[in-house]
């Protein structure tokens, strides 16, 4: 079942959150869509420009719908992950998605606004709501590449004027998570006292971390042991702060670094421990498999497992009213 993620972050504010999960292949859309149907938790499946390209908007938006008849209980919502004008119109006209995300943080306040308005304007009207982001994070993610001297935490002081002025429906704040597989190189950790006062200003308003991934060292040790070579100084956000951040009014987390730091190790391990085989099924089900572990042990630390049962049954009681 397709909800607006405004259902979902009406149900989960200060209780628990939802997983947003970027989707590249077919093995990451059946693990999530197969993860989230027995956890019975909603989720939001988040699709980049790069993966657009990669796979083509089309396929993506074929293969969720698919998905979705494969597995049926599962409740979600398709988003837009940083999107500029142009991908979010397309996404909007598609009708494929409920939500988007205009990423123009880069831009000055001002422009933020201007951009974002626009946007807003458009996903509206259309039913869709808008993710929009205040603050620099740094990090290397699909086509963003920040150095950390570029990056720079939300202000507090700018929050409330930045969602009365766009009517934007949530918002990503840069609290100290970045992304990619090095996010605190720095060492500095969620800054709870920024979230904190953004929340204060916000008065319930639903609050979105990128750069959500927990960037397990075991993992990387298993990457390097079958002969990947990441540096040191990979790091993550520890799962106990992102639990602490939901009561910051925390909604959403966005997971991409973790899913493919799995599909790493899952074929790197694969691939050394097999070298005479070559076939892409053998490891493919190895890491829907994994990728299914790993999404049921993060529903589970976000809240959200057993949480999709309410939102179909007051979901079909709003439909048939
Ligand atoms: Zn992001």
């Amino acid at each position: 079942m397709v909800v607006s993620p405004k259902i979902f972050f009406n149900d989960c504010y200060g209780k628990y959150a939802i997983a947003a999960v970027n989707v590249f292949t077919m093995e990451q859309v059946h693990g999530l869509f197969s993860a989230a149907q027995r956890a019975n938790a909603p989720f939001i499946v988040q699709l980049t420009p790069v993966a657009r390209n990669y796979a083509h908007a089309k396929m993506l938006s074929a293969m969720i719908d698919a998905a979705a008849k494969i597995y049926p209980k599962a409740v979600y919502a398709v988003h837009l992950d940083h999107g500029n004008e142009e991908h979010a119109f397309d996404a909007i006209n598609s009708k494929k998605y409920q939500s988007v995300m205009i990423d123009a943080s880069h831009d000055d306040f001002e422009t933020n606004v201007v951009r974002t308005r626009t946007v807003v304007e458009k996903a509206h009207q259309a039913n869709m709501v808008v993710e929009a982001e205040l603050g620099v994070l740094a990090g290397v993610e699909d086509d963003i590449d920040i150095a950390e001297e570029h990056s720079c935490y939300t202000q507090p002081s700018e929050v409330a004027v930045f969602v009365n002025a766009t009517k934007c429906d949530s918002l990503a704040v840069a609290v100290g998570t970045s992304h990619g597989a090095y996010k605190f190189s720095g060492g500095q950790g969620i800054q709870f006292h920024i979230l904190k006062e953004i929340q204060d200003r916000l008065n319930g308003f639903p609050i979105v971390l990128h750069g959500g991934s927990a960037v397990n060292v075991e993992e990387i040790e298993r990457i390097n042991q079958a002969g990947g070579k990441l540096t040191e100084g990979a790091a993550g956000v520890p799962p106990e702060e992102v639990v602490e951040s939901i009561k910051y009014g925390v909604c959403k987390i966005n997971i991409a670094t973790d899913t493919r730091l799995l599909w790493a190790r899952v074929h790197r391990e694969f691939f050394k421990q097999t070298p005479d085989l070559f076939d892409p099924i053998l490891p493919g089900k190895e890491y829907m498999q994994e990728y299914e572990k790993f999404m049921l042990q993060k529903f589970e630390l976000l809240g959200a497992t057993g949480k999709a049962e309410r939102i179909r049954t007051n979901n079909k009681i709003v439909m048939s009213r």
